[in-house]
C-alpha cells in the first residue's frame, strides 16, 4: 500500500504547518516539556483560532461548519498537531465522538443546535458511559431513565468521565427499558450543570483531576434529547467509540514519536546516549513507533475502501499503551535518582515522573489490555470465546 500523501493532502499538510508556525504561541516549538496543565484561557483562545481557520471538524459537512474532507485529511491534521505538540481543541470528545454520532443518528434540531457549537467550543461534551459496576462490561449499565412528563428522569452513577469538569454537555448511556444487557439502553443528551446532577472530580496518581464521577438523582432530560431511537443506545454508543478509533491510532503514534525525541534529548543530556543498552532500547521503541504509524495508516477508513478488520484498532491500542509505559520507564531510568524529584528544581519540572504515572492509565482507558487481547483472540485469530 502507498501511504504517502496525495497531492491535495500534501498541500493541506504544508498549509497547516505554516499556519501552526504562525499561530502557536511565541516560542512554543522550543519550550521545555512540562507537567503543568495548559492555561484554560490559552486553550479556549486556541480552540477559537482552530475553528476560525477551519481546522475544527474538517470531515463534517460544510452546512455544520466543516469542510467535508475525507479521513485522510483528518489524519494529516491530527498527526501534524501532535508532532508540533499543539494543544487539542477543547471539544475533542465532541468533535471525534459526539458530533459524528449526531451526524449519523441525531435529529435535524440536534444537528442544527449542537454541531456548530461543538466546533466553536461553545458546547464541550463529555461521555457518561462507565459506571462502578459497568466498565469492561459496559452492557451492565444500571443508570435508569424513567418516563417523566415529556422526557425522562435519570438516576444513577457514572464514573471516569474524562473532562466532565470542564464540559457543559454529556452524552449519557442509560437504561430506559426492562430488558437486560445490550437491549433497553438509550443515549441521551444531558446539559451540564443541571438540577439533579453533581460532577465530582476524581484525582489521579499524577495529582491532576481530569475525570469525574457524575451523580444523577432524578435529573430531567426532555424527549428531544434522545439520540437515535429509544432502546437503540448500545448501537449509538458503540458507533461513537468506533468513530473515535478510526483515527486515534495516527494521533497516538505521532505523540509517541514526539515522546521518543524527548527520550533521546534526555539520554543526550544525561550523557547516556552512547550506552549500547540505552541505544538498544531507543532503537526498539523507534521500531515500535514506526510500526504503530504504518499500522494506523493502514486502518484509516479511506473512501471507496473496505473498512479495516474490526479488531485491528485493538492491536494499535495494546501496543501503543505498552510502548508508552516502556518509554516513560526508560526516561526514568536515564534520570536515575533525580527522577524522584518534582517541582521547579526537577528535570523538566518532573515531566517524566508525571508521564510515567499518567501512562499507567493507558492500559485501562478505552478498554483494558485484557479486553483488547480477548478481542484480538476472538475476532482476529478466531480463538474460542473467553466466556
Ligand atoms: C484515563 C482514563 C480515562 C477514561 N475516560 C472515560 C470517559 O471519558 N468516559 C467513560 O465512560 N469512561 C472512561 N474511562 C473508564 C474506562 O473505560 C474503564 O476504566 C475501563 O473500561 C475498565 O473498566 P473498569 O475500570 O470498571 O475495570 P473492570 O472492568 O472492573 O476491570 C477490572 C480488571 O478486570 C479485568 N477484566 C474485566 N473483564 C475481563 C474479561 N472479560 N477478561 C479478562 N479480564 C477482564 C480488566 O482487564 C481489569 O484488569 C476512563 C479510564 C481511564 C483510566
Amino acid at each position: 500500500m502507498d501511504f504517502s500523501d496525495s497531492p491535495a493532502e500534501a498541500d493541506f499538510r504544508a498549509g497547516l504547518r505554516d499556519w501552526l508556525r504562525e499561530h502557536l504561541p511565541k516560542g512554543w516549538a522550543d519550550r521545555e516539556p512540562s507537567p503543568k496543565p495548559l492555561d484554560p484561557l490559552l486553550l479556549r483562545r486556541w480552540s477559537a483560532d482552530l475553528h476560525r481557520a477551519g481546522y475544527a471538524g474538517i470531515t463534517w459537512p460544510a452546512e455544520y461548519g466543516g469542510q467535508g474532507l475525507d479521513t485522510g485529511f483528518h489524519a494529516v491534521l491530527l498527526e501534524e498537531m501532535a508532532r508540533q505538540a499543539a494543544p487539542e481543541h477543547l471539544g475533542m470528545i465532541g468533535i471525534d465522538v459526539v458530533g459524528p454520532v449526531l451526524l449519523a443518528y441525531g435529529t435535524a434540531e440536534q444537528k442544527a443546535h449542537y454541531l456548530p457549537r461543538i466546533l466553536s467550543g461553545e458546547v464541550v461534551f463529555c461521555l457518561g458511559l462507565s459506571e462502578p459496576e459497568a466498565g469492561s462490561d459496559l452492557a451492565s449499565v444500571r443508570t435508569r431513565a424513567v418516563p417523566d412528563g415529556d422526557g425522562y428522569a435519570v438516576t444513577g452513577h457514572k464514573i471516569w468521565s474524562s473532562y466532565a469538569h470542564r464540559a457543559n454537555a454529556c452524552l449519557l448511556l442509560a437504561r430506559t427499558g426492562t430488558e437486560t444487557r445490550h437491549q433497553g439502553l438509550t443515549c441521551l443528551l444531558l446539559p451540564l450543570p443541571h438540577p439533579g446532577v453533581a460532577v465530582v472530580p476524581q484525582r489521579q496518581l499524577t495529582g491532576d483531576a481530569n475525570f469525574s464521577e457524575i451523580l444523577l438523582s432524578g435529573a430531567r432530560v426532555p424527549a428531544a434529547g434522545t439520540v437515535g431511537a429509544r432502546g437503540d443506545g448500545w448501537r449509538v454508543a458503540m458507533a461513537g467509540l468506533a468513530f473515535e478509533r478510526g483515527v486515534l491510532g495516527v494521533t497516538l503514534a505521532a505523540r509517541l514519536e514526539v515522546q521518543l525525541h524527548r527520550v533521546v534529548a534526555t539520554a543526550r543530556s544525561t550523557g547516556l546516549l552512547d550506552d549500547p543498552h540505552v541505544l538498544d532500547r531507543i532503537g526498539a521503541l523507534a521500531v515500535e513507533v514506526a510500526g504503530l504509524r504504518w499500522t494506523s495508516y493502514r486502518l484509516l477508513p479511506r473512501p471507496g475502501q473496505q473498512g479495516s478488520a474490526a479488531a485491528a484498532p485493538s492491536v494499535v491500542k495494546l501496543r501503543w499503551s505498552q510502548a508508552y509505559q516502556g518509554l516513560t520507564e526508560l526516561a526514568l531510568e536515564l534520570l536515575g535518582p533525580a527522577a524522584a524529584v518534582t517541582g521547579d528544581d526537577a528535570y523538566w519540572g518532573g515531566y517524566w515522573q508525571h508521564q510515567q504515572l499518567r501512562s499507567l492509565g493507558s492500559t485501562i482507558e478505552g478498554g483494558t489490555s485484557e479486553i483488547q487481547r480477548n478481542v484480538i483472540a476472538e475476532r482476529m485469530l478466531g480463538l474460542p470465546r473467553s466466556r
